[in-house]
């Protein structure tokens, strides 16, 4: 009888999944460890919904980034920013998410759906610092020819 890879046990054959691409034609996880692999699965799938249709939750990512950028010497692009001397100009979290969620959501929703959903934030006038009259939503392809200077 075969051996399930996943659980180690040994199962009838009645156990597995018929699979054609392997040699004894049948999956190499039971039923019952093919179907836990693929419960995993769907959650992460969900998760990844959740979060993308989630703006409160994206803009709360997108300020840590922001504040990383500017304040953690550890950050990869550190020394991009907090040479030039770029900083954040809202004092807490509560600041920024009252300036940005509104126009922050319609972006969001123009562009959830589209390949381009990732709404990001993006200084209009690069050498000054993060505050609500010097950035605007861009989405991620966006952003990143913006960001060659
Ligand atoms: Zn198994």
């Amino acid at each position: 009888m075969p051996i399930c890879k996943q659980c180690k046990l040994e199962k009838d054959y009645s156990e597995f999944y018929k699979h054609p691409k392997t040699k004894d034609w049948i999956l190499h996880f039971c039923k019952e460890c093919k179907k836990e692999y693929a419960r995993n699965n769907r959650s992460k799938e969900q998760d990844k919904k959740r979060y993308w249709s989630n703006p409160r939750k994206r803009l709360n990512v997108i300020y840590r980034w922001m504040m990383s950028r500017c304040y953690n010497v550890n950050c990869r692009n550190y020394s991009r920013y907090w040479k030039r001397g770029i900083k954040v100009l809202w004092n807490n979290y509560k600041e920024f998410y009252d300036d940005m969620i509104s126009s922050y959501i319609i972006h969001w929703e123009q562009n959830w759906k589209t390949k381009n959903r990732q709404t990001q934030i993006d200084r209009i006038n690069n050498n000054w610092h993060y505050c609500k009259e010097n950035c605007k939503r861009v989405n991620a392809k966006e952003n990143n020819q913006h960001n060659k200077f």
